[in-house]
Order: structure tokens, then sequence, then C-alpha cells
């Protein structure tokens, strides 16, 4: 079964569309947190960041760019978050890789990713050393 994603990118489904090319596809998101709020798609049904080939990446990353200009100048918001989730932990709802595109306001509260905590300099050094290892 396609995915709901992927129903858009075959047409069998309507959406927003503001952009496209060869390996990317953009629409507005059916829910807004935002006015303009987008998705950027990878047009390949992939689950998410670590499935993409790293040409992909540049390809999601690129059009996530040419579309977040076109919202600045159209929509004007103050600023914007990119928000990409990755499995279900982490609040992905749909798996097909997409990054969203969410401008925000002054004082609009629509977002709030994480709260700040608190860690040591050798805690830190040591989650380093570990993710290094793997690199
Ligand atoms: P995520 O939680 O990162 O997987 O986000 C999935 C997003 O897809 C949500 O913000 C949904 O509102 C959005 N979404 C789901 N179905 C559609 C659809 N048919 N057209 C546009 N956006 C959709």
């Amino acid at each position: 079964m396609a995915s709901i994603f992927s129903r858009i990118v075959s047409g069998a489904i309507p959406a927003a569309k503001v952009y496209e090319d060869e390996q990317t596809l953009a629409f507005l998101d059916i829910n807004p947190a935002a006015r303009g709020h987008t998705l950027v798609i990878c047009k390949e049904e992939l689950p998410d960041l670590l499935s993409l080939a790293p040409e992909q990446v540049a390809a999601v990353a690129r059009a996530t760019q040419v579309v977040a200009r076109a919202i600045v100048a159209a929509l004007q918001p103050d600023g914007f978050n990119i928000v990409q989730n990755n499995g279900e932990a982490a609040g992905q709802t749909v798996h097909h890789y997409h990054v969203h595109i969410i401008p925000r306001w002054r004082g609009d509260r629509v977002l709030s990713p994480w709260r700040p905590g608190s860690a040591t300099a050798d805690e830190l050094h040591a989650i380093a050393a570990q993710i290094i290892a793997q690199l």
C-alpha cells in the first residue's frame, strides 16, 4: 500500500502543491500548525533520514531552501522552523521522509521543540566519544 504522500506524488489524491522537481515535491500541510505550514518530501517512498541516499538528502535540503525563501517572501513571517521527525517516538506519523517548514510570528507559541536540560562537561564528552566511534 502506497503511503499517503506517494498517493499525492502519483496524483491519486489532491494536495495544495507549491513546488516540484525530479526528486522532491512540496505541498501545504493539511492540518497546518501555522499559516503556510509546508511539507517537502522525497518523491521516493523511504521512511526516514537514515534511509535516503546522500543525493536525496541534498535534493530535499535544496528544495526546502527554495520553498522557505518563497514562503518568507509571500507571507513575511518573523521566522520559521524546520522540523523533521524520525520514528514514532519522535512524533513521526507518516513514514515517508518529509521536512516541515513552519512559518512563525512573534508570540505565536505554535511550537516549542524542547526544554533545555543540563549535563556536565564530562557527560557531554563521553557521549561525543560514543558518537565519534561510530562515524
Ligand atoms: P509527521 O508527524 O512529521 O509524520 O508529519 C506528518 C504530517 O503530514 C502532519 O503534519 C499531517 O498533518 C500531514 N499530512 C497527513 N496527511 C496529509 C495530506 N493528505 N496532505 C497534506 N498533509 C498531510
